[in-house]
């Protein structure tokens, strides 16, 4: 960790936006979480490499302000050749440090492509680029949806770090528990490397819930039914969800969590809130 970084080892993600208006927006948000020094930023890749072009400007866009950014780069329904070239690209640019997926193709999007796990994916990279790349894959604490089993997905997540993988960044989750139960069974499986909570601050309830169901993570009971009492009172949900968040947060930091990783959606405000509040006496 350089002496400029934030102390608690924050990263943010953003996605790559697609009018003027998100790109300047992002630029604003990206300034303002500057300002805490994090680790890194990173930006998410459209599967299938629906937004390759835009995650590569906006990584070099957010990287000028001298914090190191990683493109996502996914997997699924793209060939080796592709993928190759993109590295190589991103290597010539400067870029060492990237998050590898396989991505979700929406359906009737092509076929799956060459590489069909995020394990082959590092694989790959390490074949091509060696130790060039510092590469970040996804952690499911609460399990990736489409897993046959808990054993199993941890298996084929100890696999994915096994290929070569230096961190893990988790799928969010509102249930501190599932976090610290996944490290410890990722650990007797022998995973040293870092597993970083991602954390979704909590802005929409109805965005929220439909993002939820798509990706398994679960909203306790407590959490959906306050912030379906709520309504329309985007305030009230806005200060109930920086508070939940930010207990989330610490009991997270306080059971170990080496860092935190931020869905930042582009907004700075929300995430600001609970960094500021988790950085102050409690
Ligand atoms: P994998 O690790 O390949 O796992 C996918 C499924 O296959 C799991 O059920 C796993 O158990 C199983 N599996 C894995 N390996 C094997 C194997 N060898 N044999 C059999 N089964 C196996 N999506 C995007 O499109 N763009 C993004 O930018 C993006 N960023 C993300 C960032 C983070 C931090 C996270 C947590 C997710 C992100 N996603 C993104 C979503 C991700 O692409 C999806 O969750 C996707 O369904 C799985 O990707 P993965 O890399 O975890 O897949």
């Amino acid at each position: 960790m350089s002496a400029q970084e934030h102390p608690l080892g924050i990263s943010f993600e953003f996605f790559p936006p697609n009018t003027d208006a998100g790109r300047e927006k992002l630029m604003h948000t990206r300034d303002m979480l500057a300002e805490r020094n994090p680790r890194f930023f990173s930006v998410t890749y459209g599967a299938g490499g629906s937004t390759q072009n835009r995650t590569i400007d906006t990584v070099n866009a957010v990287r000028q302000c001298g914090i190191s950014t990683a493109p996502h780069l996914s997997c699924v329904g793209s060939e080796k050749s592709q993928l190759r070239e993109l590295l190589l690209s991103y290597r010539e640019q400067g870029i060492d440090n990237l998050v590898a997926l396989r991505g979700d193709l929406p359906s009737g999007m092509g076929g799956v492509g060459e590489l069909r796990y995020a394990n082959e994916l590092v694989e790959f990279i390490r074949e091509e680029t060696g130790d060039h790349f510092q590469i970040a894959v996804a952690a499911y604490p609460e399990s990736h949806p489409q897993a046959p089993s808990f054993e199993a997905d941890l298996q084929n997540f100890a696999r994915k770090m096994n290929a070569g993988a230096n961190l893990a960044i988790t799928q969010y989750f509102f249930n501190a528990d599932s976090y610290f139960h996944f490290v410890e069974r990722a650990r007797q499986l022998g995973v040293e490397a870092p597993i970083i909570p991602g954390i979704m601050p909590i802005t929409n309830y109805s965005k929220l819930a439909r993002f939820s169901d798509a990706c398994g993570a679960e909203i306790p009971r407590w959490i959906r039914k306050q912030l379906e009492a709520y309504g329309d009172d985007s305030e009230s949900i806005a200060a109930f969800g920086e508070e939940v968040i930010s207990r989330l947060c610490r009991r997270l930091l306080d059971g170990g969590a080496p860092g935190l990783h931020f869905y930042t959606l582009n907004q700075a405000a929300p995430t600001l809130k609970v960094v500021d509040n988790i950085c102050s006496p409690h």
